[in-house]
């Protein structure tokens, strides 16, 4: 079985070769790269039409199973996905639901905190906890936030035994019921950063503290942003789950993701890739449309941010696109360095023009304004009686503007009541909280607000690390 075994590789080419465990444990690799699996697993058909109507759990278990392989035992890592599964409040863990004749909504917001990033989260922090217990380690994680990372991580570590988890957010740019939930967690394990800046300075900040190696090697550094290849992989497994409920692999079908840092996005990629089916990938942002622009004009130029009703939305540096660049240039990392460099020097790089154009042959995209957003939460309220969050929102716009033949199925990435203002302004109804939520809105909070530096962030941790 020893060649079924996969090393991960980073995307800059100058970092070391990892295991599973490895390129998990180091989120970034050391050369300032992404890690990406130097090939990726197939399903034949026939494995395929074997895992239709299968629960998620075992969907979850074949597609995981092949990137852990030599890392994690069969029985170990079927038992945590159970566990993580089991935090979901419905039975299908991603129900899909059909809003018209051809069209599919991926309902990816029931989870512990109602947005998709609890389904990689949950897996990911027992994956880590247990390969920390394993070798008998500790770890620093540290996370930026646009909202709802934050609150999905601090739900899946606060249990932890053997992380501390630091949590960045945008001061004053979460909306409140993201911020009171990764602030009214009381635990030890957990601690919250309310940033002096953008979400994008988060993501800056987290990022030195990884190109600083004495630092990362001294308190054990481990990332869980969507950079992390083992939430990549958790979220691989929806692809295939609606894609086989839909008729894949005797039918194709298409997927619209509401997009900012392209974690989920690339995830669709990569379940392609293993040959699931899928005719058409539709990018969805908000105003902050650097990936559009990318795709439309081959040139990623990063702007300034501007704050919108889809607030998870709001970036400019989509961190995983970096990993599209390397596959569009056939793996060739000194292409990905010589873009990054010139992203670094000069805010913008761009596209080869058979990279671009690869990269056509597969995506397209659109961008939603605000008004877009609002009008498209009461459309589908009055068309098919859902309630959508402006993120799945802006996802449902764009896909309102595509033309194909395939089933579309756009993916819902939060509960309406994430988002409430901003839906009840839309729409006239106030989007009520799940009842296990309800204790959020009157529980103390407990956060650090720092400066942009990541000097004062280093301090802070090194000072409430656990040892
Ligand atoms: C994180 C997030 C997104 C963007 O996902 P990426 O993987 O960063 O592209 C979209 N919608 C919601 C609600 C999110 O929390």
């Amino acid at each position: 079985m020893r060649n079924l075994v996969l090393k991960y590789i980073s995307t800059r080419g100058q970092a070391p070769k990892l295991s599973f465990e490895g390129a998990m444990l180091s989120g970034l690799a050391r050369d300032g790269g992404l890690y990406v699996p130097e090939r990726f697993p197939k399903f034949t058909k026939a494995e395929m039409r074997a895992l239709r109507g299968k629960p998620y759990a075992e969907v979850a278990f074949a597609v995981c199973s092949k990137y852990t392989v030599g890392s994690i035992p069969a029985k170990d890592l079927k038992a945590m996905i159970a566990a993580a599964y089991a935090t979901f409040d419905h039975a299908a863990v991603v129900p899909l639901k059909q809003l018209g004749a051809n069209d599919f909504l991926l309902e990816l917001f029931h989870g512990p905190t109602i947005a998709f990033k609890d389904v990689a989260m949950q897996l990911l922090s027992r994956m880590m906890d247990w390969s920390l217990a394993k070798h008998k380690r500790r770890a620093v994680i540290v996370g930026a936030t646009s909202g709802d990372t934050g609150g999905a991580a601090v739900a899946a570590f606060e249990k932890s035994a053997n992380a501390s988890l630091f949590i960045l957010h945008p001061h004053g740019r979460v909306s409140d019921v993201q911020r009171r939930q990764m602030t009214t967690v009381t635990s030890p394990s957990v601690h919250n950063i309310a940033l002096e800046g953008t979400f994008d300075d988060c993501q800056a900040i987290v990022k030195a503290l990884f190109n600083d190696h004495a630092f990362r090697d001294g308190v054990g550094l481990a990332g869980v942003n969507s950079i992390n290849w083992g939430r990549i992989m958790a979220q691989i497994v929806y692809y295939f789950y609606a894609g086989l409920a839909l008729g894949a692999p005797d039918r194709a079908v298409s997927f619209c993701v509401p997009s900012a840092n392209f974690g989920n996005m690339f995830a669709g990629l990569v379940a392609k890739r293993m040959g699931l089916p899928v005719d058409q990938f539709i990018i969805a942002t908000n105003s902050n449309d650097i990936l559009d622009r990318a795709i439309k004009t081959g040139r990623y130029e990063v702007t300034g941010v501007h704050p919108t009703s889809s607030p998870s939305m709001d970036i400019q540096v989509s961190s995983n696109f970096e990993r599209l660049v390397y596959l569009a240039n056939n793996r060739d990392p000194a292409t990905v360095r010589a873009a990054m460099g010139s992203l670094a020097q000069s805010q913008e790089y761009t596209l080869k023009s058979a990279a671009i154009k690869a990269i056509r042959a597969e995506f397209t995209s659109g961008a939603a304004s605000e008004a877009e957003t609002a009008a498209t939460i009461a459309r589908v309220l009055r068309e098919t009686g859902e309630l959508v969050d402006t993120h799945t929102a802006v996802g449902l716009h764009v896909a309102s503007q595509q033309k194909l033949k395939s089933p579309l199925i756009t993916l819902a990435t939060a509960h309406a009541a994430k988002f409430p203002d901003a839906v009840k302004a839309a729409s006239g109804i106030l989007p009520r909280l799940p009842t296990r939520l309800e204790h959020l809105l009157s529980a103390p909070e407990s956060f650090k607000v720092l400066p942009n530096s990541a000097q004062a962030v280093k301090e802070f941790i090194l000072s409430h690390e656990k040892r």
